[in-house]
């Protein structure tokens, strides 16, 4: 059994393990894909200290810097149920999908999140070719171009006031008959001069040319009629889904599915923490999470230190 069990080897998992074990306290770290998120990643330029990095390279980094401990990192192991202690300073179960189980006297639970997606053609073949799913991260890549946001929801209107700043123009495409961001923002989306609406229009295919984006096809949903818009840059909005689904039952979560945490990390049940884009910490960003994942494991040692002594 660990002090410190990891769910999760992404940034914040990543961080949470290297903290834990620098106390000196048996840490493990079980990841379905340790790297995370950050795999699916071409370029970073907003890991403050390092002007650029690629995702895979620093997903080895963050390997390589775990390894330097005695952490044990169980990879490819996906966990499925979490059985909490039966009383504090017990042991938590996490029961992974192939049917074994790893016990913790604390749990960091940093199972992240995913980007919802179209699932029109041509998404797949220019993710990180023109497809992007982060404003914050790839916004300025698409300086002086043209972009759509898809997605009219606060997320979409949000990224397009965003992007309005930094790129030359930007379409933003909406399903339903009108958008559902906050009035506020819609009024100020509506302000600016680079930005053109389009409600009732449903994304039918990712255009390009075998190299990048070129463009993309939607369908108008009140006459059916298709057309097509050139651009250079998609960025789909159309919602961030936390990996949370196998701790509906033990953990409260937000409405949105994410872990509720206080600002020490701390959810609901005594002894388990969580950290990262699985939370309900409102920004989802690599520095961010590696920070959460910090605040967890400290959190995790204070928590064992207050323990009653056995
Ligand atoms: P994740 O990175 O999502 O890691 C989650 C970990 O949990 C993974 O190891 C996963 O396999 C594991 N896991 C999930 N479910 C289970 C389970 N049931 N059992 C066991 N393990 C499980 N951020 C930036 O700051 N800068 C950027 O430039 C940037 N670019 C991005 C580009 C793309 C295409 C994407 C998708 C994201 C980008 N981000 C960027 C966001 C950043 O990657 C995330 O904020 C960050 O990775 C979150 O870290 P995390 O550890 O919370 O979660």
């Amino acid at each position: 059994p660990f002090e410190v069990l990891v769910i999760g080897g992404g940034p914040a998992g990543a961080a949470a393990a290297i903290y834990s074990a620098r106390k000196g306290i048996r840490t493990g770290v079980a990841a379905e894909r340790f790297g995370g998120q950050v795999l699916d990643t071409i370029d970073i330029e907003n890991f403050i200290s390092v002007s650029r990095t690629e995702g895979p390279r620093l997903a080895s980094a963050l390997e390589a810097h775990v390894k330097d401990y005695d952490v044990e990192i169980m990879n490819l192991q996906k966990a499925a149920k979490l059985v909490p202690a039966k009383q504090e300073g017990g042991y938590h179960e996490v029961v992974l999908e192939n049917g074994a189980s790893l016990k913790g006297r604390t749990i960091i639970l940093s199972t992240g999140a995913r980007w919802r997606q179209m699932g029109v053609p041509g998404e797949d073949d220019y993710r990180n070719k023109g497809v992007a799913y982060c404003p914050h991260c790839d916004g300025p890549l698409f300086k002086g171009k043209r972009v759509a946001v898809i997605g009219g929801g606060n997320s979409g209107v949000e990224a397009a006031i965003d992007l309005a700043g930094i790129v030359a123009h930007v379409t933003l495409i909406e399903y339903d008959s009108q958008l559902r961001a906050d009035a506020v923002l819609q009024r100020k989306l509506a302000s600016l001069p680079n930005v053109k609406i389009i409600t009732s229009a449903m994304t039918t295919q990712v255009n390009g040319n075998g190299e990048k984006v070129t463009g993309l096809s939607y369908k108008d949903r009140n006459h059916g009629t298709e057309h097509d818009v050139e651009l250079e840059g998609i960025f789909v909005q159309i919602g961030l889904v936390p990996n949370t689904e196998w701790l509906k039952d033990t953990i409260a979560l937000s409405p949105r599915g994410e872990i509720e945490i206080d600002v020490r990390g701390e959810t609901s049940q005594p002894g388990i923490f969580a950290a990262g884009d699985c939370t309900t910490v409102p920004y989802k960003q690599i520095v961010i999470a590696m920070g959460a994942g910090s605040t967890a494991a400290l959190s995790a040692f204070d928590y064992l230190i207050r323990l009653p002594a056995a």
